[in-house]
């Protein structure tokens, strides 16, 4: 199954057994993947569903479901305050193949960028790139970038997330270590924020405790802004991952 090509297709395209391809998925399934009438491919709906199917001419015949199983037992959010150039698209990438369940771009008293409305459409398609090379069954949800104090009422007001294990991550003081932190549950949500090249605010780091949040450590060394997301899921998912 591994060998197959993989290509994601939009839920409304599945109809009674059939994918019904695009102009531009046809093409890339015959002219850019070479497959034949009769070749058989994984199509993948980005909300957890994959198919075997086969191609026909301008559609395919959905055959069977496939089961995956590369999705991480526990949901994990991760808040970013976005760092300056580039720097979040290296984000979205690692912490999709990594297993990030949603991304929430944040705006922190020390962001050095205001992103451009394209941004999310680029990170957006940077995240489907990834969750299909991971062969993850999910796409994760890239959320509007927002002001972080806006990030945290939100997450105070939704009552799905009273239960989660809330962290922010702070480069300096005497925190504990995330992974001495992290309850080794096989469920439930796990938020985790990182902050931006100048670090959080300590009126900041308050709201978020305030919020629910516990301040902890990545290590010794002050990480970038870029690596310490990544280092945060990989713990996560050190310690959750059976
Ligand atoms: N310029 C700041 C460091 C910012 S590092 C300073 O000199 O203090 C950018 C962000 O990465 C931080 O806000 C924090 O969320 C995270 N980070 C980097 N290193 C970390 C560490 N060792 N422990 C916890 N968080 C860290």
């Amino acid at each position: 199954m591994s060998q197959l090509q993989r290509i994601a297709i939009a839920p409304s395209q599945f109809q009674q057994g059939q994918i019904l391809l695009t102009k531009e998925q046809q093409h890339y399934l015959v002219r850019v993947l070479r497959l034949r009438e009769g070749d058989r491919f994984i199509a993948m709906d980005g909300r957890g569903k994959w198919w075997l199917a086969q191609l026909e001419k301008e559609q395919a015949q959905v055959l069977e479901p496939l089961t995956v199983a590369t999705e991480l037992p526990v949901s994990i959010t991760l808040i970013v305050a976005l760092p300056k150039g580039n720097g979040f698209d290296e984000v979205v990438r690692c912490c999709t193949e990594l297993g990030v369940a949603c991304i929430a771009p944040v705006l922190s008293d020390r962001t050095l960028l205001y992103p451009s409305p394209q941004k999310l459409e680029r990170w957006r398609r940077i995240a489907a790139e990834a969750a299909e090379q991971s062969e993850r069954s999910f796409v994760p949800t890239i959320l509007e970038p927002v002001a972080f104090n806006t990030g945290l009422s939100s997450i105070m007001s939704d009552l799905s997330l009273t239960n989660s294990q809330k962290y922010i991550c702070v480069a300096r003081g005497d925190s504990p270590h995330l992974k001495d932190c992290l309850q080794h549950k096989q469920e439930g949500t796990i938020i985790v924020a990182t902050g931006p090249e100048g670090g959080w605010t300590a009126k900041e780091i308050e709201s978020a405790i305030a919020a629910g949040f516990q301040p902890v450590s990545l290590g010794r060394r002050i990480l970038r802004a870029v690596t310490a997301p990544v280092v945060a899921l990989s713990l996560i998912t050190a310690a959750c991952e059976v």
